[in-house]
């Protein structure tokens, strides 16, 4: 397999064929280039506007993604596709070479704060990472209606496996992305808060695509089941909304029926920590709790001598999310409760 490395502007995204390429952003820094992997497969049926895109490594330190969509380069047949699939493993080369969340070695910045006016653009927001939302703006968005940006809970977070999306205004928009998230096949799928500027989905959402984020694993490792729901989810996506041939079975919570819909956005599902310490967990993600109730301890050991901290629930839901190290900054969300949603 030959991946020819190329400027943006000589992508040729459009033509059916299937095309390897490795898109070259420049270097902030150094004489050199970013090089970004994106597979393009274009079918008959193409249509302007309509395709579906699939990232992986938005943040560097999360791995489902990047390596479900590198199985999916080879997997996927091309004369399967109808539509237009664009395969992008690694969304941000500069973060994922440091194994970070943020591009750490070169600007700095999360590539999923950097979706902002101005991006790329205005010589205060021209580091790689600005620059990479303003690629996905100016080649990507124009080309798809369906949008899988792969995430995990890299360093800081462990999750209860689930999808994620927002509240969009359109309940048409609404029940397809809800749809499109269920067939992932995860234990749960999450509504959050879109209080957080400059999310890439946020984007993706505001501008009417059917958009589908995850949360698949923790702790920069590879979590199984994370890369079995991102597989899944990103090829039923691809043939549900006309991309691609086939048909497909649901699996996993899906199928059997104990999939749960739920919310983190009202703020007493977040609990912050009051002070540095380290967090014990006393109950596993996915477990229903009850307003109260204590879910982790939190310690000071420049204080050994008093008893931890109880890190309870704020309300009634499932444990969604958990501080995944030990040691936590005063601030950080150590725990986060979601409502199930009727
Ligand atoms: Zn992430």
């Amino acid at each position: 397999m030959t991946r020819a490395i190329v400027r943006p502007s000589g992508l040729d995204l459009d033509s059916p064929g299937r095309r390897d390429y490795w898109v070259a952003l420049e270097h902030d820094s150094t004489w050199g280039d970013h090089l970004l992997p994106l597979t393009v497969i274009v079918g008959d049926q193409v249509e302007a506007g309509r395709g579906l895109v699939a990232f992986g490594a938005n943040h560097g330190n999360e791995y489902e993604g990047p390596v479900a969509i590198k199985h999916l380069l080879h997997e996927i047949n091309s004369a399967d596709v109808c539509g237009r699939l664009i395969l992008v493993p690694v969304l941000n080369p500069a973060a994922f070479g440091s194994g970070t969340r943020e591009s750490t070695a070169d600007d700095g910045v999360n590539l999923n704060r950097a979706f902002v006016e101005g991006a790329g653009l205005t010589p205060a927001l021209k580091g790689i990472t600005h620059r990479i939302a303003a690629f996905v703006r100016e080649y990507i968005w124009p080309r798809v209606h369906v949008v899988q940006d792969i995430h995990a809970g890299g360093r800081g977070h462990r999750f209860a496996l689930c999808t994620s999306f927002h509240h969009v205004e359109d309940p048409e928009q609404r029940r397809i992305i809800e749809a499109t998230a269920r067939w992932f096949g995860t234990p749960f799928v999450m509504i959050y808060q879109d209080d957080t500027p400059g999310l890439l989905p946020s984007e993706a959402e505001r501008l009417g695509k059917i958009t589908v984020g995850t949360e698949l694993g923790w702790g920069e490792t590879v979590n199984p089941e994370g890369v079995r729901y991102a597989c899944h989810g990103i090829r039923a996506a691809a043939i549900h909304h006309g991309q691609l041939r086939g048909a497909i079975e649901p699996i996993g919570h899906h199928a059997d029926g104990t999939q749960k819909l739920v919310a983190m956005v009202d703020r007493n599902c977040f609990t912050p920590a009051p002070f540095s310490g380290h967090y014990e967990p006393r109950m596993n993600c996915g477990t229903f709790v009850r307003r109260g109730d204590t879910v982790g301890l939190l310690h000071d050991f420049q204080r050994v001598d008093e008893q931890p901290w109880p890190v309870r629930a704020g309300i009634d839901g499932y444990v969604l999310c958990q501080a995944a190290r030990a040691p936590v900054a005063q601030g950080l969300h150590i725990l986060v409760v979601a409502q199930e949603v009727d």
